[in-house]
């Protein structure tokens, strides 16, 4: 199974996809260039996904503020983080922002915040258990 990469840099690479798409589109358009209203079809078809990308950018520059920059320890470059678990742009190693699920078997559901305390509160209550 191939490994999930960065957030951010996913949502770019299906920004970029986007554009392609309707670049390829609007090329079509071409081949029917003596029946004008069908190429008018593809044109206005091509736009779409041209224009879905511009959204897409928009809003990865949006949540880009909320991104957290940590230092990879695995490659030891810098990456940005989005949500409380992603993947590292250079490596893809798995990091975390919280301190208890470190060590801990690697899941986005940490991204969901009901899921990320119930699991914080298991290892709390194994830990306990421990003493
Ligand atoms: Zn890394």
């Amino acid at each position: 199974m191939r490994k999930p990469g960065n957030k951010i840099m996913r949502i770019r690479g299906w920004a970029l996809a986007m554009i392609f798409i309707g670049m390829a589109v609007m090329y079509l358009g071409i081949f029917f260039r003596e029946t004008p209203w069908a190429m008018m079809i593809f044109l206005v078809l091509g736009t779409l996904p041209i224009m879905l990308s511009f959204v897409i950018y928009f809003w990865v520059g949006m949540i880009s503020t909320r991104t957290v920059t940590v230092q990879c320890p695995n490659c030891e470059r810098h990456t940005k983080i989005l949500g409380r678990v992603d993947y590292c742009q250079h490596c893809k190693e798995p990091l975390t922002l919280d301190q208890e699920l470190e060590g801990e078997a690697f899941t986005t559901d940490y991204n969901v915040k009901h899921r990320r305390e119930k699991k914080i509160e298991e290892i709390r209550n194994k830990e306990n258990g421990k003493d």
